[in-house]
């Protein structure tokens, strides 16, 4: 059993990871400075003598003493890292140094959530883990897109120079309960538009493909990665390869929810990419994992979440 640090525990991912982690008997300390995340995701877990919760900006140095650190903190969805853009690019950056330096002084494994979004608007499809990526370095996705292209960069180069245990997983598009309904995300915002009788709003044609994870099979993959021998580094893709435009998702959520709202249609933010879809060989073959839960099993989920939030 370990002691086991998440950075951005109290956020949707970090969050189920902890139920994760500590049902696989673990001590768990979530740092997070609740930017996007908070209180209320962890607040089942608030009576577990094991579960500690702390209010940290991972900008900040952080002296603690754990076994193995998840590295999770950074706002996921466009409206919320741009919205502190050069805060954004610190949290990557100085948040990696800080989490680096704590994994070297105490040993500790550490895992980097890193993103689909490295391979920026590929050209490449599926985008296998060699893919080098297309990004835009001074456009408005690239506090997020660049900042997480560095900090991969320093979790190599601590393996490289200080010969650190690191894993780094690359996170497709991933969805279910504990997404903030205001998270902006495309699979939050349709459903709660849904479920209000809202429009649901469409940027683009909505021709756009995107490949949507659900929340149980990235956990399982990402503590997967953790346990993977020191060998193994990553980059690993992680997500589900079913490949939707946006109008499909649309369209398949209007359904499950019965609802009567009409489509609208608006500009696309500027550098959308057009496409995304991830090659999961690696992940099968060196963690021996694949999702499981189809796209649309895991929207009636995350639905009857939300209308369980939403009364
Ligand atoms: P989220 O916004 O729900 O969670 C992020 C958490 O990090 C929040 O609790 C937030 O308060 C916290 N945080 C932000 N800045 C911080 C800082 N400076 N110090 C401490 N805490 C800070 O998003 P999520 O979907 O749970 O994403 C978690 C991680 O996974 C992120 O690093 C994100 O980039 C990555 N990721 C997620 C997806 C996805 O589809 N959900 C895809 C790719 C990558
Ligand atoms: N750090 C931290 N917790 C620790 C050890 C280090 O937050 O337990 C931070 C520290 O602030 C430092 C950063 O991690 O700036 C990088 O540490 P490292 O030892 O790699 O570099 P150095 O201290 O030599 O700059
Ligand atoms: N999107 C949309 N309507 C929304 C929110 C998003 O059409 O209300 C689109 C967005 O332009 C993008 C896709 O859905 O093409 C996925 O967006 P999201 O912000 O969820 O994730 P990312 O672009 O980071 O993959």
């Amino acid at each position: 059993m370990s002691r086991v640090l998440v950075t951005g525990g109290a956020g949707f991912l970090g969050s189920h990871l902890s139920d994760k982690l500590l049902n696989d008997g673990h001590d768990v300390l979530v740092a997070d400075n609740f930017f996007t995340g908070s209180k209320e995701n962890d607040q089942h877990l608030s009576q577990n003598s094991r579960f500690k919760i702390m209010r940290h900006d991972v900008t900040f140095p952080l002296y603690v003493e754990v076994d193995q650190i998840y590295n999770l903190a950074c706002p996921a969805s466009p409206i919320h890292y741009q919205r502190d853009p050069v805060q954004t690019t610190k949290t990557s950056v100085h948040g990696a140094i800080n989490m680096l330096g704590l994994a070297k002084r105490v040993g500790a494994k550490i895992l980097q959530a890193s993103t689909s979004e490295v391979y920026g608007d590929p050209e490449v499809h599926p985008q296998p883990e060699s893919y080098w990526g297309r990004v835009n370095p001074s456009g408005i996705r690239s506090c997020y897109d660049e900042g997480k292209r560095c900090a991969e960069t320093l979790f190599f180069d601590y393996r490289r120079q200080h010969n650190l245990r690191i894993k780094v997983v690359r996170i497709f598009n991933t969805y279910g309960p504990r997404m903030h309904p205001n998270d902006g995300r495309v699979v939050s915002n349709f459903i709660v538009q849904a479920l209000r009788g809202k429009n649901i709003s469409i940027y683009g044609d909505g021709s756009q493909t995107r490949s949507f994870c659900y929340v149980d099979d990235l956990i399982a993959a990402m503590t997967s990665a953790m346990d993977t021998s020191d060998g193994f580094t990553g980059p690993v893709n992680i997500g589900n390869p079913s490949e939707f435009t946006m109008l499909e998702l649309a369209e398949m959520v209007l359904r499950l929810t019965q609802s009567k709202s009409a489509i609208t249609f608006s500009p696309l933010p500027q550098d959308d990419p057009k496409q995304r879809k991830p090659d999961i060989t690696l992940a099968q073959n060196s963690l021996n994992w694949q999702p499981k839960v189809g796209l649309e099993d895991g929207l009636r989920e995350t639905i009857s979440y939300f209308k369980s939030k939403l009364l």
